[in-house]
């Protein structure tokens, strides 16, 4: 049977049955509607035989009766001859006969019997004794008409009698006529309204049952498409069906068979999209690495060069050729040489963010694409710089192949894009023949393609290694700008760290502080500036003007958040004996806000120690008092860009009164820096300003400098600090 026979099966079996049980229901209706309808027609035809004898009576007795009547009469007056009087007397009787026969029969038929017994026994007794008399009178009315006149009279009164006995029995009999026939008609009428209920009753089971097959069919069809689409659609290799699979094997018939048929399907499905993805990973990876090859790199770098000409950032490109990779294929053999390249695979991969891509295009050439890479050309160069210096000396450490460590170095040639003016086929050159200047240049090294770039990457690097050179040969030094209060008395000194270039001179803190940030310097070089601070402080504690001094110290972000932050502050203050409340500590608004929780918690330890602290750059950064409130502070420090315009901008004005008086709301000093008129301390005088640091007073000092200041100071021979440098 196929699955369409089957299916229609389902649905009519139920109203095939259903249409059965009414058939059988209704031809029972039918043969007893037919014999009711029979016996009805048989005592309506009775009905309308015993009328027609009634009324066959009345004409035929009516007959008679006038014959009589007239032959009477004719016999008064002579008329007739009593020859044709007992002709007469003669047919009368005889015709007589027959009606007597009709009484008979009337007075017994079973209507009459039911109608109205009394009425046919009356008529029957009436009629007979008419008949008597009618017979009496016509035999005798030749020979005594007088008699003969009086035994009709009483024939008339008997026919009177019997007639009105007739009239009446045949009108009870036409009741009783119509009577059967509406009993007959209201039997019928209820018979169709049954027919009819019961024929909506069974429409009404059958389409419940037929729903309800529909709907178990439908169920499962909904299961069997939601399968197909899932199929359809899915992206994963082998679509699970719990519902499917539990119809092969619970299910029967045809749906097990589709069941069945749907899981081949998906095996199909699955072996088809194993087999595309084989040939896409032919395509377009490399089988030993498994990464991206030269193809697929291709799309990768356009559609990253798209990306950049939409959003307008950077992008790299980075050529990576193993340096002398051959020396491991000879001398430990091709599997050595293959899992070295797995393990360059791996760690480059390691190194990447998302959306980055590396391909292998070659024996041990691999390229790197860094995508999005924001700010400015230099910021981008520096960025790239650090990332290929990252590749570059993570696959420089050994590798564990062919049973011993083997060590490896890369040669990186790097092209920077920014949009799509480049084709991908001129990228890549330009990436290689950067590499080849890398390999130039002795190798295990990173070459920019543009010499603009490289002049900056270089200068860069030297200005790193001769960092490195001034924090060992001591070419760092502290100056001291000095702070002064209300009346122009120096109450403390911020340090401000400087580089003695041995060719370019003092070098300004902007120009390397960045790059001691990047490179890790910061930490070393931050410990010597506090360590030299707290050196002075320990130097002036003996000296009476000088000991009541404070040193403010610039703190960077990734010294402070060192775990051993406050451990190393605590040793320093120890080993110099300085005393703690002298050295105040600058933090600006970035390091607080950058996870405030463990700075106030540092804060506090310090705080403890008894270390003061200022909030430097203050009114640059996301100044709320919602954090400001939760700090352990004790000055702010107003960003001299605010003090720059101060004079001519009202809005600076505004700003700088606001932060004077959330300074003092909240029971903090205020200092202004970057103070190079007097105008500008009136301004702030006005407002409320506790202490002043700038040109106006000084500039940054070296010791000595700075020495004999305080000392003429302390002499008395100075009121005020007077512009130094
Ligand atoms: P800063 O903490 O805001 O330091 C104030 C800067 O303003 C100093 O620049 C100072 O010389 C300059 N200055 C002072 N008075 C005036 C003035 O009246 N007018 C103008 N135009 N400038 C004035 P410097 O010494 O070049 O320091 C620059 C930045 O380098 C400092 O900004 C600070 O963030 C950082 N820095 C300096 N020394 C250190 C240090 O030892 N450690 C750390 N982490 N950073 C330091
Ligand atoms: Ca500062
Ligand atoms: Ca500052």
């Amino acid at each position: 049977m196929k699955i369409g026979h089957r299916i229609s099966l389902l649905i009519l079996l139920p109203a095939m049955l259903v249409m059965l049980v009414g058939l059988v229901l209704s031809g029972w209706f039918l043969h007893s509607l037919q014999s009711r309808y029979e016996a009805q027609a048989h005592s309506q035809a009775q009905d309308l035989e015993t009328l027609r004898m009634a009324a066959d009576f009345n004409r035929q007795v009516g007959l008679i009766h006038g014959r009589a009547s007239q032959a009477l009469d004719q016999a008064r007056s002579g008329e007739l001859d009593e020859l044709s009087l007992y002709r007469v007397h003669a047919s009368i009787v005889n015709e007589l006969q027959p009606v007597t026969n009709l009484v008979q029969l009337l007075a017994t038929s079973e209507l009459l019997l039911d109608v109205n017994h009394n009425s046919a026994k009356g008529m029957e007794e009436q009629y007979a004794s008419y008949r008597s008399m009618v017979i009496m009178a016509t035999e005798i009315a030749a020979v005594d008409p007088t008699t003969a006149s009086r035994h009709f009279d009483i024939a008339q009164q008997n026919f009177t009698e019997f007639t009105i006995f007739a009239n009446r029995i045949a009108g009870l009999l036409t009741e009783r006529a119509l009577l059967r026939n509406s009993d007959a008609f209201s039997s019928l009428n209820s018979f169709f309204k049954q027919l009819v209920v019961f024929g909506l009753l069974s429409a009404f089971i059958v389409l419940v049952l037929a729903w309800a097959a529909g709907q178990l069919l439908s169920r499962r069809m909904r299961v069997i498409a939601d399968a197909l689409k899932s199929l359809a659609h899915e992206q994963v290799e082998r679509v699970t069906l719990p519902e499917i699979e539990q119809m092969r094997t619970q299910g029967t018939g045809e749906l097990r068979d589709i069941a069945g048929a749907l899981l081949l399907f998906r095996e199909a499905i699955a072996k088809r999209k194993l087999a595309e993805e084989q040939a896409h990973q032919l395509a377009y990876y490399d089988s030993l690495t498994s990464l991206p090859n030269r193809r697929l790199l291709g799309d990768r770098l356009e559609h990253a060069c798209a990306v950049s000409a939409i959003n307008g950032d950077h992008g790299a490109v980075l050529w990576l050729d193993l340096d002398r990779f051959k020396v491991i294929n000879d001398s430990r053999g091709h599997a050595a040489g293959d899992s070295l390249l797995r393990e360059v695979s791996a760690r480059l991969q390691r190194l990447l963010k998302r959306g980055e891509t590396v391909a292998r295009i070659g024996g041990d050439e691999f390229v790197i694409v860094l995508e999005s890479i924001e700010g400015g050309v230099s910021d981008v160069l520096l960025a790239v710089d650090e990332r290929a210096n990252r590749i570059r000396e993570t696959l420089s450490l050994p590798y564990e192949v062919g049973g011993g460590s083997h060590f490896s170095t890369p040669s990186i040639g790097v092209a920077l894009f920014c949009g799509d003016d480049e084709t991908v086929e001129r990228l890549l050159m330009h990436a290689e023949t950067a590499m080849y200047q890398a390999k130039d240049a002795g190798r295990n090294a990173i070459s920019f393609y543009d010499p603009g770039m490289q002049a900056q990457v270089e200068a860069r690097a030297v200005l790193e290694s001769e960092l490195r050179t001034a924090l060992e040969q001591r070419q760092l030094e502290l100056f001291y700008q000095p702070q002064v209060n209300a009346v122009s008395e120096v109450v403390g000194v911020e340090a401000l760290i400087r580089w003695r270039h041995p060719e370019h001179g003092l070098v300004s803190p902007a120009d390397f502080i960045p790059l001691a940030e990047e490179t890790g310097l910061i930490l070393p070089m931050g410990l010597w500036v506090i360590e030299t601070a707290c050196d002075q402080l320990a130097v002036w504690q003996d000296k009476s003007f000088e000991s009541t001094l404070t040193i403010a110290v610039n703190v960077s972000g990734s010294q402070f958040r060192q775990d051993r932050f406050v451990q190393q502050m605590e040793e320093i203050l120890f080993r110099t004996g300085a005393e703690p409340s002298r050295l105040k500590l600058e933090l600006t608004e970035s390091i607080v806000l950058e996870n405030i929780e463990s700075t106030v918690r540092k804060m506090r330890q310090l705080k403890a120690l008894g270390v003061r602290f200022a909030l430097d750059d203050f009114g640059t950064g996301y100044s709320s008092l919602q954090y400001l409130k939760r700090l352990p502070l004790d000055q702010l420090k107003i960003d001299q860009s605010f003090v720059r315009d101060l004079v001519e901008d009202p809005d600076d004005r505004v700003i700088v009164n606001a932060i004077i008086a959330m300074g003092q709301a909240l029971g903090l000093e205020v200092i202004a820096e970057g103070v190079e008129t007097s105008e500008q301390q009136l301004i702030l005088a006005a407002s409320g300003c506790d202490l002043y640091q700038g040109y106006l007073y000084s500039r940054p000092l070296p010791l000595a400098d700075l020495q004999s200041v305080l000392n003429s100071y302390s002499k008395g021979v100075a009121h005020k600090v007077q512009l130094g440098h």
